[in-house]
């Protein structure tokens, strides 16, 4: 046994993390991996073991410290996510201590022991078969125990027999117990109806032939898969093909909780060989979870973005399902990206990797096209269903026309059509926040949170105008408070809007909405999404978080209600984000025996990613979008790192941005230091600083460096400074 551990801890204030050696006490079960809870100063924090010693020079063992508890009886981290943690740290430019932490399940975060809730259970001894005991109660432990073999002493007290009974037969050698760990199981509550393999098309066939191919060296695959061309059977597929051979797979969807029918599927498919980790799981769903992965009990584990750090052993394949989405970047620290932690992972344990998306990222279509990833393709949908046929209505001239509805007459046609023939439709508003802004039509005033500078939202059921960054809320405005004039009214769309005007339009129909006000508490998506599915609405009307996924066979007509809330946010991916919002949601239509269509309400009909959508053509959008980012080296022709710094003094924000720009020196390029889009959040003003490059490596030691030399001069406090290794968004 080690007499001493490496323990990485947590401490906010240091400015690199670091590792401090601990005494290991006599009996404690230290391994590398484990988390522990040590004194530090005087507090007592979380760590981790990093390694273990016994060479620790005499002089040097004064004054060392004791380990005082694991904070887990199992090691939670494997050797492999300890130098995931070093990689990761130079990768994103974040500490080693904030990944350990976003690696283990938050059962090992806290400084509390945690176990698993421990269930005795008797089995019944060879001399207890043999016996026969005086007491009526006893022999009826035994009797029953002899048909059962074990059964645990809550079972046992079903049948009348109490712990004291089994405790003395205990002590007679005619049963043993045994602590057996019982196991939240999140997935009781799904339906378990076994379904077999349906017979593959032919382009999925092939597509699979590709990825079971025995080969020396692993490889990623693109799969580049229009929606409902059957992606997920062929992942499905390849999994079972690495089961055969005792491989594990991870399986990574954008949120979990909004795809309860990949889940289903797959726990159809695997049985219990599924574990599923994600954050909507119980602190002890998620550590039993983790507990079935780390012994080697599940091999396919499912989850949102932090599954990709489950500590699976043998690892055969890494699939990202909907590649592009930028939820798989973490937008706090550490804010990694999991497609870069698969693909490091994959490397380490030679596993392969499928990339699957209907509109893959700029960032992997090109990397494909270099060679980097083979590119399988699934041109069509399944049974050669068509795919929907998107049109794009023009919204000016719908306002020309004198129509102010947030209808079109297109849509709202196509509405009463598909009411008519008993189907169903959708309708899909880009993320709130953005929506409902309140504008004065004679000054252009926009109303505003006095903390946060952004467009204040209205909200129906109050009557207020909220901010969604803080917790401002006023009264609607009867006058514009700059001109005095009286037409000042909420512009755009929020889902209750829509809501009420299409019920104003079909006063007879059932109305559904999904968005972040319907679905505050656990299980509502689900809810909502069953409701729906099963006939009880006509329409759904929601934010993007309807657009993922879902498989409604009644479903013939998705409208957008605007695509300009997308295209104009001020950030460089908007016309990627348009591309695969469109996509996505046209992907939603005539999934059934009937056709889809699809309808696009914009002020920009003639945009490229709009056009590009419409016509369901990839290549071009990417040919489009690649010539606008290679004009301005934006990524994937150059790489970004976004400095964010924020206080809440203005002043010492900017005179602090320029020091740090300065220290950036003359080697990259820089945009800023200037005023973020989102000036000013919970009452921070934020600035930041787009530093350039074409090549992330140099880049990272350039800013690592000025960085610690701003650490170590900078004066002004009260500052703080994040840093976004190729940001999804600049907002
Ligand atoms: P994607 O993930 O590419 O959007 P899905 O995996 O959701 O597509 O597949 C669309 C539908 O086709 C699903 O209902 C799925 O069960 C079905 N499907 C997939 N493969 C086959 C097949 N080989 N034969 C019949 N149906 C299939
Ligand atoms: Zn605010």
């Amino acid at each position: 046994m080690a007499k001493f551990a490496e323990i990485i801890v947590k401490i906010h204030n240091l400015p690199d993390d670091r590792s401090f050696t601990y005494r290991i006490p006599e009996g404690m079960k230290v391994s590398v991996g484990s988390s522990v809870i040590v004194p530090f100063g005087k507090r007592r924090v979380t760590g981790y073991c990093i390694a273990l010693t016994n060479h620790v020079p005499p002089e040097a063992r004064t004054g060392l410290k004791e380990i005082e508890a694991l904070s887990c009886e199992l090691p939670l981290l494997t050797p492999e996510l300890i130098r995931l943690a070093e990689w990761g740290a130079g990768r994103f430019l974040c500490s080693r201590i904030d990944l350990l932490a976003a690696m283990v399940p938050p059962a090992g975060r806290k400084t509390g022991t945690h176990r698993a809730k421990l269930l005795k259970e008797a089995r019944i001894t060879a001399a207890g078969r043999e016996a026969l005991p005086r007491g009526k109660k006893q022999k009826l432990a035994l009797d029953i125990l002899r048909q059962t073999g074990s059964l645990t002493l809550s079972q046992l007290a079903g049948y009348g027999i109490s712990p004291a009974t089994v405790y003395s037969l205990e002590k007679k050698g005619w049963l043993l117990l045994e602590e057996k760990e019982s196991r939240r199981n999140p997935l009781v509550n799904l339906k378990r109806e076994p379904v077999a393999a349906p017979q593959l098309t032919p382009s999925q066939k092939q597509v699979l032939e590709e990825i079971n191919k025995d080969r020396k060296q692993a490889k990623t695959f693109l799969l580049h898969g229009v929606t409902g061309s059957g992606k997920t059977e062929v992942y499905m597929q390849a999994i079972a093909k690495r089961l055969q051979k005792g491989l594990a797979s991870i399986v990574l969807v954008p949120e979990i909780s909004l795809t309860p029918q990949i889940m289903e599927s797959f726990f159809a498919r695997f049985g219990d060989r599924i574990a599923i980790l994600h954050s909507r799981l119980s602190t002890g769903e998620r550590y039993d979870e983790w507990c079935r992965v780390a012994s080697g009990e599940a091999l396919v584990v499912i989850g949102a973005r932090s599954a990709v750090f489950a500590p699976v052993k043998r690892l055969g394949l890494i699939i990202i399902d909907e590649e592009h989405e930028s939820t798989y970047k973490q937008e706090e620290n550490p804010r990694y990206h999991a497609r870069d932690i698969a693909l490091w992972r994959a490397a380490e344990n030679g596993a392969d990797v499928i990339l699957g998306s209907a509109t893959p990222s700029l960032e992997t279509y090109t990397k494909a096209l270099q060679g980097g990833y083979q590119i399988l393709k699934l041109p069509k949908r399944i049974a050669d269903k068509p795919l929907p046929a998107v049109e794009i209505v023009d919204m000016r001239q719908e306002m020309k026309s004198g129509n102010r509805s947030v209808f079109s007459r297109t849509l709202s046609k196509a509405l009463w059509e598909t009411l008519q023939a008993g189907k169903q439709a959708m309708l899909f508003l880009n993320r709130r926040g953005y929506a409902t802004f309140v504008l004065c039509r004679e000054c252009g005033h926009v109303m505003r949170c006095p903390d946060c500078n952004v467009a204040l939202k209205f909200h129906n059921t109050t009557g207020n105008l909220c901010c969604h960054y803080c917790e401002y809320q006023e009264p609607y405005p009867k006058t514009c408070p700059a001109c005095g004039g009286i037409y000042i009214r909420y512009f755009g769309a929020g889902t209750q809007k829509v809501e009420k005007e299409l019920l104003r339009l079909f006063p007879a129909i059932k109305v559904l909405r999904m968005d972040a006000d319907t679905t505050t508490r656990k299980g509502q998506h689900q809810k909502i999404l069953e409701s729906f599915r099963k006939g009880k609405a006509d329409v759904l009307v929601g934010t993007q978080m309807i657009a993922k996924g879902h498989d409604f066979a009644n479903v013939t007509l998705v409208g957008v209600i605007t695509a300009d809330t997308a295209l104009n946010l001020p950030d460089f991916r908007a016309g990627e984000r348009t591309f695969q919002m469109i996509t996505q949601v046209a992907g939603r239509a005539g999934r059934g025996t009937d056709p889809g269509r699809v309808i696009v309400q914009t002020y920009n009909p003639d945009h490229y990613a709009v056009l590009a959508a419409k016509n369901n053509d990839y290549e071009a959008f990417y040919q489009e979008e690649c010539e606008r980012r290679r004009q301005l080296g934006y990524p994937p022709f150059g790489t970004l790192v976004r400095l964010l710094l924020s206080g809440t003094e203005e002043k010492t924000v900017i005179k602090t941005s320029y020091e740090l720009a300065a220290l950036l020196g003359g080697e990259s390029k820089l945009a800023g230091p200037s005023p973020c889009p989102l000036e000013k959040v919970r009452g921070r003003y934020r600035w930041q600083i787009v530093v350039l490059d074409n090549d992330l490596s140099p880049l990272l030691l350039r800013i690592k460096k000025a960085v610690n030399l701003f650490d170590s001069s900078s004066v002004s406090s009260g500052v703080r400074l994040s840093i976004d290794v190729e940001p999804q968004s600049l907002l």
